[in-house]
């Protein structure tokens, strides 16, 4: 959890005070309230939940509410009468917190305070307004959002937003305005010339407009205005209005126009004549159902006002239509093809079907290799879940390939599909999301928030590519999707399938160990044949050359080779830039990062060397900065390097280059990948976004310039990675009829990950590396949790991460977990901030929650600042 997001309500002293009496502020406590956890499973007597009968004199009293903001705990508001009729929860509710109004989500009704409740009713403040009179948020989006923020200790406000689509919960802004008794007492004031702040505020809002809150601070001063307004209000001199702002998503309207009767039947008595102009607009209309406003008054050629006469002589209405901003529109879709499925794929549809038939919770791996037709069970069992009137969801790990499965479904299932994705307009995902809430959409695709789509009635969620590591969200709310779908699918008696064809060792493991059920597809469809993957040992090429070399001569031979039979290549490198870094001859300095603990890499096209981590960027110097020396030199190649060098020695050929740097012109991007499919380019260099999903049938190459960076990370999924990597470009490579190849060089050959990639070996991998994981008490064998404690000064960060291991070995008295650090983080600076880690690992997760939790409390209760704690469950990496 990124506890660094500071919320608002916190920065000032004043406002502390008046959060602590009117809040339960217990530090950072990862516990919630009794009634916070009891959400939707055993209800207390006292509580209502959605859908439960309220007796008139039981109505809901109060409000639990999570507000989106960094705070662990949820907010008891009191719900004035007029709002006890609507209230409902998983509705958007207005309330204060400190000096801000801010929009959270209703997550319990309660008649009375609970007694676990530490709470005065003095303490309470009254809730502002409820935004939805239908709720917004679904019971099950409330239980999955609740699990995530407990499981990962991200607040449930949080989560909450995460799950509806972006925009929709408008910031409040306040105006104020005078009521007539207001008007009447600024006259009595005007005699009395007293300038009290009381009085001052009254002569502000003598005018007719509303006045911001804002606005009254600015002029009085904040704490007074706030003062003044509430005793004004609560004599009813004035009145406050609450507005969302005006970013706020709605469904869009557009004006449209259908016929009501035709000429033939006047219904005018007089019988008046039909202007030339007006018949056009009748006769435009004759054959369609409706148009928009615009289109037909564009396609007519006519003003409005003769579509608003036909609207008065009753033979045309104009009225609002709502209409959909659809991701998909004019997007060419293509063939679907009714493929007999092979015997295999039969086999695993039936073994998916049964639990879907049956109604209940069954998780499954689909083990199959690229090309093994996955994505054509995917479809069927997607079929089956609609058939049986359920829904369906399938994730994919990244934006780039949703275009093509997105396309593909649409092609299977129409309108029914939706789309997730966060490159979509605001207004395109709000219309998505309203869909799938209605139940006009009931399959949704889409990248890892997808998860939280109100789908109803859940009956298959399809987690592709489920070894990625995109699936885990970085920023605040830390989750899992892929892990999230398989509680999903649990709570709601789904069936879940993770396809890969290198399956995570965890998940592999659960199969093993037969919490998954195991399916497996080892062939290719037609049995096409698999690329060779070969190493090229790079120690040789440097003997022969007594000094590095970019490209062997077997890549270079092989690269010339493919082109003369008129074939493709993509050429691989991880990392972008020109130049790795920046070196002085006459003083051996590199040029880092002045907020970050790396190196900058040049980029040649721009004449600038950039951070890649901060984005901090300066122009390529002459002399060292450092010593004023000349001599500066440029070390290691990047993307942008070698489609340079791959041009000069290959001038023949047409070479595009595909990583972030290109890709941030997305037209650029997707021109690239279509010219390439269709064969004007011949050759792709970039970094490992080439790797996935792209099926380019004409491909028989795929070179890997080096692998020995991600190898040589600091990381313990450095080997999966690496191996993940390699099988999923052997994957790349002859996806058509002819065969492929697949060369990787590396100055490490004898590494397991690649000799086993190499050789297609998934098992023989895994059983290596599982042995490892084991042998050094890492995941799936052990729960890890990461902790990051970082900041401005190295003092602080290191006085307090010490002080941290010591509450960590205090509340680990029994020793069920183990505590390593602290320790620099392998990035010891990042954008100014010192980093110093600490890992926690236990064989029992409720014994490793059980003692951050408690370290963190003993750290807040001695006044420590836990906004300088990154705490990650189940990181997917220690970088
Ligand atoms: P994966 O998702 O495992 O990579 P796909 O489902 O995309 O595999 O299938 C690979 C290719 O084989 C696709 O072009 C697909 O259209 C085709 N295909 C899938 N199933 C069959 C089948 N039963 N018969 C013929 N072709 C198939
Ligand atoms: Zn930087």
């Amino acid at each position: 959890m990124i506890i660094s997001t500071v919320p608002r309500i916190e920065k000032t002293e004043a406002n502390e005070t008046q959060l602590s009496h009117a809040f339960r502020i217990s530090g950072f406590a990862l516990t919630f309230s009794p009634v916070y956890e009891s959400l939707g499973t055993t209800p207390k007597a006292s509580a209502t939940t959605a859908g439960d009968e309220v007796l008139p004199s039981s109505r809901p009293q109060y409000a639990e509410v999570a507000v989106p903001l960094h705070v662990p705990q949820t907010f008891t508001y009191r719900l004035p009468s007029s709002l006890r009729s609507t209230a409902q929860v998983g509705a958007r509710i207005v309330v204060p917190l400190g000096r801000q109004l801010v929009t959270g989500y209703i997550v319990k009704l309660c008649v009375e305070l609970g007694p676990g409740m530490s709470l005065q009713e003095s303490d309470i403040k009254n809730a502002d307004e409820i935004l939805d009179a239908v709720p917004l948020v679904t019971p099950e989006i409330l239980r999955i959002t609740h699990w995530v923020s407990e499981y990962y200790a991200a607040p449930w406000g949080e989560v909450i937003k995460a799950a509806l689509p972006p925009g929709i919960s408008p910031t409040i802004q306040q105006f104020v305005s005078i009521t007539p008794k207001g008007q009447a007492n600024i006259e009595k004031i005007a005699v009395a010339h007293s300038a009290t702040i009381r009085n001052r505020v009254l002569l502000l809002l003598a005018k007719p407009e509303e006045t911001s809150l804002e606005e009254v601070s600015k002029s009085v001063g904040s704490k007074q205005a706030l003062k003044a307004i509430r005793e004004l209000e609560k004599e009813g001199l004035i009145e406050r209005i609450l507005r969302p702002s005006s970013s706020f998503l709605r469904a869009k309207h557009r004006r449209a126009v259908r016929l009501l009767k035709s000429d033939d039947t006047p219904i005018e008595p007089k019988g008046r004549k039909l202007t030339p102009a007006q018949r056009t607009v009748l006769q435009t209309l004759a054959n369609t159902e409706l148009m928009p406003l615009e289109e037909l008054l564009a396609a007519a050629k006519v003003s409005v006002s003769s579509v608003n006469t036909l609207q008065k002589r009753g033979l045309v209405e104009v009225f609002d239509q709502s209409f959909r901003r659809d991701p998909l529109a004019g997007a060419d879709l293509p063939q679907i093809e009714e493929y007999e499925l092979t015997k295999a794929q039969a086999s695993v549809l039936r073994q998916i079907e049964q639990p879907l038939k049956d109604g209940i919770y069954a998780p499954f791996l689909l083990h199959g290799v690229t090309g093994s037709g996955k994505t054509e069970v995917y479809i069927r069992a997607m079929r089956v879940a609609l058939q049986l009137g359920r829904s369906a969801m399938m994730l994919v790990p990244e934006i780039a390939l949703t275009p093509v499965f997105s396309r593909r479904l649409r092609a299977h299932f129409g309108d029914r599909v939706a789309i997730f994705h966060s490159s979509l307009s605001r207004g395109e995902r709000f219309d998505e999301w309203t869909r799938v809430k209605n139940g006009t959409a009931r399959i949704v695709i889409g990248t890892r928030s997808a998860i939280f789509a109100p789908v109803r009635n859940l009956g298959l969620v399809i987690v592709d590519e489920e070894h990625e590591s995109t699936y885990r969200q970085q920023d605040s709310p830390q989750y899992s999707g892929r892990d999230t779908a398989i509680v999903r699918a649990q709570k709601e008696s789904a069936v879940v399938v993770l396809g890969s064809a290198t399956p995570s060792l965890e998940s592999f493991h659960n199969a093993r160990t037969l919490k998954y059920r195991y399916l497996h597809l080892p062939q290719r469809i037609a049995n096409r044949p698999m690329a060779a993957a070969r190493i090229v040992d790079m120690r040789d090429v440097f003997d022969r050359y007594k000094k590095p070399r970019v490209f062997s001569e077997e890549l270079l031979r092989a690269i010339g080779e493919t082109h003369e039979r008129r074939e493709q290549s993509i050429i691989l490198l991880n990392r972008r830039g020109y130049s790795i870094f920046v070196l002085c001859r006459s003083c051996g300095e590199t040029i880092q990062c002045p907020n970050c603990d790396v190196t900058l890499t040049y980029h040649r096209s721009e004449r600038v060397i950039i951070c890649h981590y901060c984005n901090h960027r300066e122009a390529a110097p002459s002399r060292c900065p450092n010593c004023n020396g000349q001599y500066i030199y440029y070390v290691g190649e990047g993307t942008e390097q070698l489609e340079e060098m791959l041009k000069k020695l290959f001038p023949a050929l047409s070479i595009a280059r595909i990583d972030r740097d290109t890709t941030s012109r997305r037209h650029l991007f997707e021109k690239s990948l279509m010219e390439f499919g269709e064969g004007r380019i011949d050759m792709l260099v970039g970094t490992q976004m080439l790797a996935k999903g792209h099926d380019f049938p004409n491909v028989t190459l795929v070179g890997v310039v080096s692998v020995d960076a991600g190898l040589a990370l600091p990381d313990f999924r450095a080997a999966e990675r690496t191996f993940q990597l390699i099988t999923q470009v052997a994957g790349r490579a002859g996806r058509g009829d002819r065969a492929g190849q697949v060369l990787i060089q590396t100055y490490h050959p004898n590494h397991y990950a690649l000799k086993h990639s190499c050789a297609q070996d998934y098992l023989g991998f895994y059983t290596e590396e599982i042995r490892h994981r084991q042998n050094h008490a890492y995941p799936p064998f052990v729960s890890l949790a990461s902790l990051l404690v970082h900041g401005a000064e190295r003092n602080r960060v290191r006085s307090q991460a010490i002080e941290f291991r010591k509450e960590l070995d205090l509340a680990n008295k029994e020793r069920a977990c183990r505590v390593l650090g602290p320790a620099p983080a392998p990035l010891a600076k990042l954008k100014g901030e010192y980093r110093i880690q600490l890992l926690v690992k236990s064989r029992s997760r409720r014994q490793l929650r059980n003692v951050v939790t408690n370290a963190l409390d003993a750290l807040a209760n001695r006044g420590f600042n836990l906004r300088s704690i990154n705490l990650e469950i189940d990181p997917v990496s220690i970088l």
